[in-house]
């Protein structure tokens, strides 16, 4: 099935592209450094690094996820909101990878289909803001920026922007990635999986569904006890950060293998809802290199500028460069997706359509803590599923943000966290992820969607 190119704007085509041309445009949530000399040192440094990743790996995972575009196959994308410099240790690291590996076979389960796991990891270090400048204890203070740009805790010299981060940056994702390649290859069981690590014992009494949950797990934990070593391999993990920071993202841009040029920090980046304009800088960035990439799409996003996105991001409309990933929040998806859905129909363009029911879901407990109601987030991917079916269009992927251990961040769920309860594990820097068993618990709830 050949994928018709679609008609570039005059605008771009006459355009060339080289890794520094997004610095002729509007750059939106960059960070203001006071040490230029500094930056400049760390930037050089940074260009004569190694690659974390392959350019090769990218073309295949770039092969894999046309396979999804194209009607077989699921992506699941998911990891932190914010990796944190300090929240870097092994145990967690296994932890996160495991839970990946067990949403990744569930899902695997559910659909008798491959399954591309992309992590939200080995990088995730930038995070775009809503304000520039926010009040702590009737202080004004910069924001936090993420930990490649300043420190989260509220005091005005953690929050000066440093350039020295961005090589720790680089160094950290270099020390998560090594871990994550060690793990490739290996099998779930050998990750410790055990019956307790799908969080049954949290389930209590037991529903009908947690039966049926239980029935999954049970049969999966035969399937893996039971398959010759090697067969159920599942952890292949790709990684992914949001492509913000674009001084980082320029200096860590190098010739792939095929003489194209390649972000090679990272297997796939995304551009974010806050980062999308047609004429800024991201764009600029993220038309030139050949990663797979992502595009955050929100409510204010018309059916024309989708359109015109996608002219810019995939012209030569190639399945698997480009994903969709809306949030819109459970109460506008109906209202937004299907115009969106009928745009890219009128276009025939070639996209992933992922579902991010994080982002558009956000609210504030009655104590002032950021979360997220479990309820919700199962609710938007549920009409993400059933608002695609019904305009004959496939979702083909979901965007989560979680981890894997037993943080109380969102609530709900079958692990039943309060208002309450939320401050006891919550150690998110930036937004609230769903626990481990959250995770499990929300891909189960959806096995009839992706059977259908
Ligand atoms: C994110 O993915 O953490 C994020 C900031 O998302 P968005 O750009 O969709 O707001
Ligand atoms: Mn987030």
């Amino acid at each position: 099935m050949n994928a018709r190119p679609i008609q570039l704007s005059e605008h771009f085509r006459d355009k060339r592209w080289s890794t520094s041309s997004w610095r002729t445009k509007a750059a939106a949530q960059q960070p203001v450094y006071d040490n230029l000399v500094d930056l400049e040192g760390v930037l050089e440094r940074l260009r004569q690094m190694p690659a974390l990743v392959r350019s090769t790996e990218c073309v295949t995972l770039r092969q894999q996820l046309a396979e999804v575009a194209n009607g077989w196959g699921f992506l699941i994308h998911a990891g932190d909101c914010a990796e944190r410099f300090t929240d870097i240790h092994r145990q967690e690291l296994t932890r996160k990878v495991r839970a990946m590996g067990q949403m990744g076979l569930l899902i695997q389960h559910a659909t008798q289909q491959p399954v591309v796991q992309v992590a939200r990891m080995a990088g995730q270090f930038a995070k775009p803001r809503s304000q520039g400048m926010e009040t702590v204890n009737g202080v004004q203070l910069p924001v936090y920026r993420g930990d490649i740009v300043n420190d989260v805790t509220a005091h005005a010299d953690a929050r000066r922007s440093d350039p020295q981060r961005l090589l720790q940056a680089y160094l950290y994702s270099a020390a998560v990635m090594n871990q994550v390649r060690a793990l490739s290859g290996e099998s779930l069981t050998s990750l410790g999986l055990s019956e307790d690590a799908w969080h049954l014992s949290r389930l209590g009494e037991l529903t009908q569904e947690e039966r049926s949950y239980r029935h999954v797990v049970q049969q999966l934990t035969t399937i893996l006890k039971s398959a010759p070593d090697g067969a159920y391999d599942a952890i292949n993990l790709y990684v992914s950060h949001e492509g913000l920071h674009l001084a980082y993202e320029e200096a860590l841009t190098g010739t792939g293998d095929d003489h194209h040029p390649y972000n090679l920090s990272t297997h796939y980046l995304w551009l974010g809802e806050r980062t999308r304009q047609l004429d800024g800088a991201h764009v600029e960035y993220f038309r030139g290199i050949h990663n797979p990439i992502g595009v955050k799409i929100g409510p204010s996003c018309k059916p024309e500028e989708l359109q015109a996105l996608i002219t810019q991001l995939n012209p030569n409309n190639e399945p698997g460069r480009l994903t969709l990933i809306t949030r819109f929040g459970k109460d506008r998806i109906a209202q937004s997706l299907p115009a969106l859905i009928g745009a890219v129909q009128e276009m025939d363009a070639r996209v992933i359509w992922s579902c991010d029911p994080m982002h558009g879901n956000g609210i504030v407990s009655s104590q002032g803590i950021k979360t997220r109601r479990f309820q919700d987030i199962l609710s938007e991917v549920r009409s993400a599923f059933d608002i695609h079916d019904a305009a004959g269009s496939r979702l083909g992927g979901l965007h989560l943000e979680c981890t894997g251990s037993d943080v109380t961040e969102c609530l709900g769920g079958s692990a039943d966290i309060q208002e309450a309860t939320l401050s006891e594990n919550y150690t998110s820097a930036c937004d609230p992820r769903l626990n481990a068993s959250q995770s499990l618990e929300l891909v189960f709830m959806i096995s009839d969607c992706l059977q259908r």
